[in-house]
């Protein structure tokens, strides 16, 4: 595996595989990675045949008073962990050369961020779609691949991959879940114990909405209830946010259709959890490890 921070020398490495043919993956990450990111790389390698994967804590997606400054970090691990699942180029840029100045021009996500995670962090999806758009000028990647854990950044970055005509085909993997079902993340290093087990509510709410919508309930106000009443049973959760919204505008529904996506925001101890569900699926179509 070939480590590499300079952005024209990424370049290089990457023009020239694919000047040989290869066809190149590229998994953008904050690193600390676990097995929600190693999944994306095994699809990665799956349908293309080098593989980058990228580790920036990138600033712009940060808002004042967010965990920019403490977020897990630990390279030498990340470095094991990308090399043994078969990446062929780690990349890792640094702020100071991604940012040399303020970028005064941004990619906008417009309507798409007004709900779910873009109503409460507001910046943060312009933040990541403009640091997506240059990983995808820095290593011209054929095929990126990204989590649905993170389905509103997913979504966005499919609508600008599609409004900007970037060449690069985009593949959304399913979400990596423990085995008690809490979906894996970078974040978990914050939970203690007793934490833990409160997050536990939380694929327990998104299972039992699921279930409500199977047995026939479509009003989006009765699942959404479902949900706090499961996520909120003590005082150890805050609930940011529980929508369920249409899966291409985002915008909240009163009336629930199979493809709706509910999703969740909540605080447990100094951890801010995301999770999601496809309505119509529940937690079936996810990846469980550690089982
Ligand atoms: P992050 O390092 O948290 O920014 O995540 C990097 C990529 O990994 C994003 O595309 C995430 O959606 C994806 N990812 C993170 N956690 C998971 C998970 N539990 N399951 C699937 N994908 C994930």
């Amino acid at each position: 595996m070939i480590e590499i921070s300079d952005l024209a020398a990424m370049r290089s490495w990457s023009r020239d595989a694919r000047s040989r043919g290869v066809r190149v993956g590229l998994v953008p990450t904050m690193g600390f990675l676990h097995e929600g990111h190693l999944r994306l790389v095994d699809r990665a390698t799956a349908v293309a045949d080098g593989i980058v994967l990228s580790i920036f804590v990138n600033p712009l997606q940060f808002g004042p008073g967010e965990d920019l400054d403490t977020y897990p970090r630990d390279l030498a691990r990340d470095r094991e962990a990308a090399c043994g699942r078969g990446v062929e180029c780690l990349f890792v840029p640094d702020a100071a050369n991604m940012y040399p100045r303020n970028p005064e021009v941004r990619v906008v996500a417009g309507v798409l961020a007004e709900h779910l995670c873009g109503a409460g962090r507001p910046g943060h999806f312009d933040g990541v779609l403009t640091v997506v758009a240059k990983l995808f000028h820095i290593v011209e990647p054929d095929v990126a691949l990204f989590g649905r854990k993170d389905i509103q950044q997913a979504q966005i970055i499919k609508r600008m991959v599609s409004d900007l005509n970037f060449p690069t085909e985009i593949i959304v993997a399913p979400t990596v879940r423990d085995s008690d079902r809490v979906a894996l993340s970078s974040r978990n290093a914050y939970l203690s114990k007793r934490e833990r087990e409160t997050a536990r509510r939380i694929p327990h709410g998104l299972q039992a909405a699921h279930e409500l919508f199977v047995s026939g309930v479509t009003d989006a106000g009765r699942l959404v209830e479902q949900v706090r009443a499961t996520l909120t049973a003590g005082d150890d959760l805050e609930l940011e946010y529980v929508e369920i919204v249409d899966p291409a505008t985002l915008a909240p529904v009163n009336e629930v259709l199979p493809d709706a996506i509910l999703a969740l925001a909540a605080r447990v101890g100094r951890a801010r959890l995301i999770d999601n569900m496809i309505v119509a699926e529940g937690l079936g179509a996810d990846v469980l490890v550690n089982g």
